[in-house]
């Protein structure tokens, strides 16, 4: 069986998140996708630490479900207790904003956290994501101080501004920012804009695992990108706990759960995939700021350095989209792998109501679709990964299972984002016979 989880999200007590994330609606939302393990998000902050302990009950453990979860939520949703903190602060002279996820294995750890955190002067009722003053490397021993079994692991990793390997104000290796303790660096969070390919290209991410997370700000959002486990039981005779995640995520040898495979966005999707200045409407890609310089042609001052000039001033070894495996499962779908195969695969998906809202136009008939979709087939991750397209066909019509087969297929058209702005990815809808037709495409 799989357990796919989502282990970053924020709830309506962080900024710019939706009003209505509280536990139910992150529960629901979970269900309708097909999520099995969701963050609770925001531990930290006193308000929802208190609906934590008020609605969620421990079911395994350090996995929590709701005491009585809404009667439109048909699928069971365990919770992990995951929350992240932004630390701003200096190193050797230098500025630093990192974001890092921390995974706690009970309630009770995240009080003693809590109370440490709060004894260093952290104001954990400003936002749901607090900032604080306390190094990685500070809040990585602290953690680790009060219980062994927390888990710490960068955020969003390659961003510009607020990440581990940020080009702005991040470090250029794990060990910088770690120092002693970067053994205690399991794997890294890639984010919207990065995809395992890219990290893949890394040495000191080869022995650590690379997984993927929403950091959802409301519940249409939740699984955009996810990390999927198996395990080798059957579905009844499996409960999974905190513990189980963990080890999985730290590659023990025995584990009862390993990583399968990561769900992603196309990277290309993401704001900040290639260089450029939005202002100026410059982008450029990795090849053209090698060969141009990193001078914004009509500013003249630099610009935003994508994530993938990032990964590759940082990396040891280039690892083309041509040196990936390609390799499809019985539905269809995609996985990308290494040549070696010492890697763990990932699938590439766009968000089924995107699909619905591009072949509708319109938002509400999109919703109406995506509801109706859902009730005649499943769950979303269902819909996009694993039934069968003439399942699909037979039920909601030839265009969506026609968009699915080509999304699971990767045949997609591609504009990469930059500076701030969101990439376009396409799927062209057109049935492949016609093909005097004006070909009409997705997005
Ligand atoms: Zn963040
Ligand atoms: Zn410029």
């Amino acid at each position: 069986m799989q357990i796919i989880a989502d282990l970053q999200l924020h709830s309506k007590y962080a900024r710019a998140t939706s009003p209505k994330m509280d536990l139910f609606e992150i529960a629901r939302w979970s269900a309708k996708k097909g999520i099995d393990v969701i963050a609770t998000g925001d531990w930290t902050h006193p308000l929802w630490f208190r609906e934590i302990t008020t609605h969620l009950k421990e079911v395994s453990e350090g996995l929590y479900s709701l005491k009585k979860p809404a009667s439109d939520q048909d699928r069971e949703v365990k919770f992990l207790l995951s929350t992240e903190i932004s630390s701003i602060y200096s190193q050797n002279g230098r500025g630093y904003r990192v974001h890092n996820l921390i995974f706690s294995p009970s309630i009770e750890v995240c009080k003693k956290i809590i109370a440490e955190l709060m004894r260093r002067g952290a104001k954990l009722m400003s936002d749901g994501r607090p900032i604080v003053g306390i190094s990685s490397h500070d809040l990585l021993e602290l953690i680790l101080t009060i219980d062994e079994n927390c888990l710490l692991i960068p955020a969003h990793a390659w961003t510009p501004w607020f990440a581990l390997y940020g080009s702005k104000s991040g470090f250029d290796s794990i060990d910088d920012c770690f120092l002693e303790l970067s053994k205690h660096i399991y794997a890294i969070e890639t984010g919207l804009s990065s995809d395992p390919r890219m990290n893949w290209q890394v040495k000191e991410l080869d022995n650590r695992s690379i997984l993927s997370f929403s950091d959802a700000h409301s519940g249409p959002k939740l699984g955009r990108e996810a990390t999927v486990f198996t395990c080798n039981m059957k579905h009844e005779a499996c409960n999974i706990s905190y513990a189980d995640i963990v080890a999985a995520i730290r590659q023990k040898p025995k584990s009862h759960l390993k990583i399968g495979y990561t769900i992603e966005f196309f990277p290309e999707e993401g704001k900040y995939h290639y260089s450029g200045h939005r202002v100026c409407n410059i982008r450029m890609s990795p090849q053209e700021v090698k060969k141009n310089g990193k001078i914004c042609p009509v500013c003249k001052r630099e610009m935003t350095i994508g994530v993938e000039n990032r990964v590759l001033d940082l990396s040891t070894r280039d690892i083309a989209e041509t040196d990936v495996l390609h390799k499809q499962n019985k539905n269809g779908l995609t996985f990308v792998g290494d040549r070696e195969g010492k890697r763990r695969p990932f699938v590439s998906l766009i968000p089924l109501l995107e699909i619905l809202l591009h072949l509708t136009g319109s938002p509400t008939g999109a919703t109406r679709l995506y509801d109706s979709a859902l009730n005649n087939l499943g769950t979303e991750f269902d819909i996009l990964m694993s039934l069968p397209i003439e399942q699909i066909q037979s039920r909601q019509g030839p265009e969506l299972a026609n968009a699915i087969a080509k999304l699971r297929r990767r045949e997609v058209s591609i504009e990469p984002g930059y500076d701030g702005v969101f990439g376009k990815i396409a799927i062209d809808i057109s049935e492949p016979k016609e093909k005097n037709e004006k070909q009409d495409l997705l997005f």
